[in-house]
C-alpha cells in the first residue's frame, strides 16, 4: 500500500501570531492515528518557528522551494541544507507559481530536486499543464516533459525517495477542481511513464493531486486508485478544513 500524504502549502501567507494559532489548532485537532503523513509548508522565515512548535508531533515541516546550489554567493537564495538545519523534512520543487512567475525551467527544477535529495530531504515535485495546454490536448506531453527532466538528471531510483504532485495550473487557487477522472487519468499516465523505467518504483511513489482541494471534494478525489493524497493551498490555512481533508485521506 502506498503512503497517503496531505501537505499544506501556505504560500506567502501568515505571520508569527497567525501561524502560532493555526499550528495550535492543528495540534489540538490532529488525530492520534491520522492514517496519512501530514506536512505543512510555511514561508522560509517561519520554518524554524513552526518546526519548533511542531516538535514531537506527527506533523512534518516542508519548505516551498530551495536553491539548486549548495552554498555561496547567491543573494536571496536558501540552500536545501539550511532547510534541513532548521527542521524541514521535505521541500516543494517546481510549483507552478515558481515555474511561471519565477521562470524555473524544467532543468532548474530537476537540479533543485537533486539538491533537496542531496541534503537528505524529500522533494515534493509538482508537475501540471496550463489551461491552453489541456485544451490543445498537450497535457501528457507537458507533464511527461516535466517529469523526464528530473528522470534524466537523477534517474528513476531517486523517485523512490520523493513525492510527486499533479497540479493542473488551471485548478490552482481558481476554485475549479479537476474532476476525479481527470486527475486519475493524469496520475495513471505519470505512473505508467515511471513503470516503463521501473515498475517497483512506479508502484511505490506517492502521487498527490493539487488544485482547489477542499473538504467537500477531497473524498472523491482521494478515492481514485492512483491519487494518494493532496497538496493543498488555500484550504490549508484553515485548520478545520485542513484536518477534514486529512480525515478524507484515511485509507
Ligand atoms: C497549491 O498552491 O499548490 C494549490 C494547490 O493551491 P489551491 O489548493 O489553493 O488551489
Amino acid at each position: 500500500m502506498r503512503r497517503r500524504i496531505v501537505a499544506g502549502n501556505w504560500k506567502m501567507h501568515g505571520s508569527v501570531a497567525e501561524n502560532t494559532t493555526l499550528v495550535d489548532k492543528l495540534l489540538q485537532g490532529f488525530p492520534a492515528d491520522a492514517g496519512a503523513d501530514c506536512y505543512v509548508c510555511p514561508p522560509f522565515v517561519y520554518l524554524r518557528g513552526v518546526a519548533r512548535q511542531l516538535d514531537g508531533s506527527a506533523i512534518r515541516v516542508g519548505a516551498q522551494d530551495a536553491s539548486a546550489e549548495i552554498q555561496g554567493a547567491y543573494t536571496g537564495e536558501v540552500a536545501a541544507g539550511m532547510l534541513a538545519d532548521v527542521g524541514c523534512s521535505a521541500v516543494i520543487v517546481g510549483h507552478s507559481e515558481r515555474r511561471t512567475l519565477h521562470h524555473d525551467s524544467d532543468q532548474l527544477v530537476a537540479r533543485k530536486f537533486m539538491a533537496v535529495q542531496a541534503a537528505g530531504l524529500t522533494p515534493i515535485l509538482c508537475v501540471g499543464e496550463q489551461l491552453g495546454q489541456r485544451e490543445s490536448k498537450q497535457t501528457e506531453q507537458v507533464v511527461g516533459r516535466q517529469l523526464d527532466a528530473v528522470l534524466d538528471l537523477v534517474g528513476v531510483a531517486a523517485l523512490g525517495k520523493a513525492i510527486l504532485a499533479y497540479e493542473p495550473v488551471w485548478a490552482i487557487g481558481t476554485g475549479r477542481t479537476a474532476t476525479p477522472q481527470q486527475a486519475e487519468d493524469v496520475h495513471h499516465f505519470i505512473r505508467k511513464r515511471i513503470a516503463a523505467l521501473d515498475g517497483k518504483i512506479a508502484g511505490l511513489v506517492p502521487v498527490l493531486y493539487g488544485g482547489s482541494v477542499k473538504a467537500a471534494n477531497a473524498g472523491e478525489l482521494f478515492a481514485m486508485p492512483n491519487v494518494d493524497g493532496g497538496l493543498i493551498g488555500g484550504a490549508s490555512l484553515n485548520a478545520e478544513e485542513f484536518l477534514a481533508i486529512l480525515q478524507a485521506a484515511r485509507t
